[in-house]
């Protein structure tokens, strides 16, 4: 099997499943409880914070973890002010998309912020974000769809001028690209484990002190009171090994992918009516989204999954009607063309003779096609 969908989830890495098991099997204590067996639990989850902090740059009491992603991006979105309004991109996951329009729905006023054509937020859309002065702007570091990298040092830089709370959703950048919380100026940062070849429910959201958090889960102390329920002590474990790989390896790894990457687009030229989506936007170095004239996105993913090979396609399957992507259509992409999108993930694992495969066999079921 080829492996490239890894902005879908990563497979863990060995070393982060051997720091894990111990926690599922000898050290089983509550890290609430105060004998030995759970003071071990304690310890192992503030030093898997500690890994965590040391990646992205900050003091390990600005973390609090959440079951993923989707957990941070809503309990970011919960610190918004009573009556306040809100702005978010229109390309953000819908961990955020979807919570943002809960709050529309209890009365808040939400603003979407465009994107060009290469999947950037624009200047004139922070401007407008500024002239309506909402409490909250959400705009995400790295699209999941296309790869494209979005400036939040510089449009964090202008909202907190304004009072506005910034949040990013950093899930698809980390381990990617270098993630300095404090560099990017954001407020409220979100992660998720399983895109760092770390265990699947588990996350965190990062918080500069200034703001205030509203949690979402009530109940015991934990996490500072910001988010109770009793520490998934394995998958944190692993989460803070999978930070510490992330930045031992962060150079190598970019490189690596960054190589593939070229190889791939070179080998998609030779594709006719192909398009590369946001090719003119900054990307990170493992993802390629791209459309074929003429040709179905999920056809092809599931001719391509004939072969052994595992891509994404660009349409999200709700309540089995086929919607092109909503990122797409923000980037100004015709439904037709939308719905010929395909996500090329990497990922370190990924070897030249796998791309190479994939290129032959993605030509031949496209020409066929
Ligand atoms: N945000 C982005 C950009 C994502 O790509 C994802 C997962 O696909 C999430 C949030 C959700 O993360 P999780 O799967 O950990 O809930």
């Amino acid at each position: 099997m080829i492996y490239l969908d890894h902005n879908a989830t990563t497979p863990i890495d060995d070393r982060v499943l051997e720091a894990m098991l111990p926690f599922l099997k000898t050290f089983y204590g509550n890290p609430s409880s105060l004998y030995r067996l759970g003071r071990a639990s304690k310890s192992a989850v503030d030093a898997a914070r500690e890994q965590l902090a040391a990646l992205i740059g900050v003091q390990p009491g600005q973390i609090i973890f959440t079951s993923g992603g989707t957990e941070a991006n809503n309990l970011a979105l919960a610190t918004l002010a009573p009556q306040a309004g809100l702005a978010v991109s229109a390309i953000e996951h819908p961990s955020v998309i979807e919570p943002a329009l809960r709050l529309q729905s209890l009365g808040h006023e939400l603003h979407l912020l465009n994107v060009d054509a290469n999947g950037l937020i624009t200047q004139d859309a922070v401007d407008e974000v500024i002239r309506l002065k909402p409490g909250l702007v959400s705009i995400m570091l790295a699209n999941n769809e296309t790869g494209a990298i979005q400036n939040i040092a510089d449009y964090a830089g202008q909202l907190r001028a304004q009072d506005i709370i910034v949040h990013t959703d950093a899930v698809q950048a980390l381990g990617k690209i270098p993630v300095d919380f404090n560099r990017l100026g954001a407020h409220l940062m979100s992660l998720s484990s399983h895109k760092i070849y770390g265990p699947k429910g588990c996350g965190a959201l990062v918080f500069e002190k200034s703001v205030a958090i509203n949690p979402v889960l009530l109940g015991g102390g934990q996490e500072q009171g910001f988010r109770a329920g009793t520490e998934n002590v394995a998958a944190i474990v692993g989460f803070g090994k999978a930070a510490e790989l992330a930045k031992a390896e962060l150079a190598d790894r970019q490189e690596h992918l960054l190589k593939l990457r070229t190889l791939l687009e070179h080998g998609l030229k030779a594709i006719p009516g192909l398009t590369v989506f946001a090719q003119q936007a900054e990307r990170l170095s493992n993802t390629v989204q791209v459309g074929v004239r003429g040709i179905d996105g999920e056809m092809l993913l599931m001719q391509l999954d004939q072969k052994g090979i595992a891509v994404s396609s660009g349409s999200a399957c709700a309540s089995g009607l086929r919607e092109p992507s909503p990122v797409l259509a923000a980037m100004g992409v015709e439904p037709d063309r939308a719905k010929s999108a395909i996500r090329i993930s990497l990922g370190k694992a990924n070897t030249e003779a796998e791309i190479i495969e994939f290129i032959k066999q993605l030509t031949s079921l496209t020409i066929k096609g």
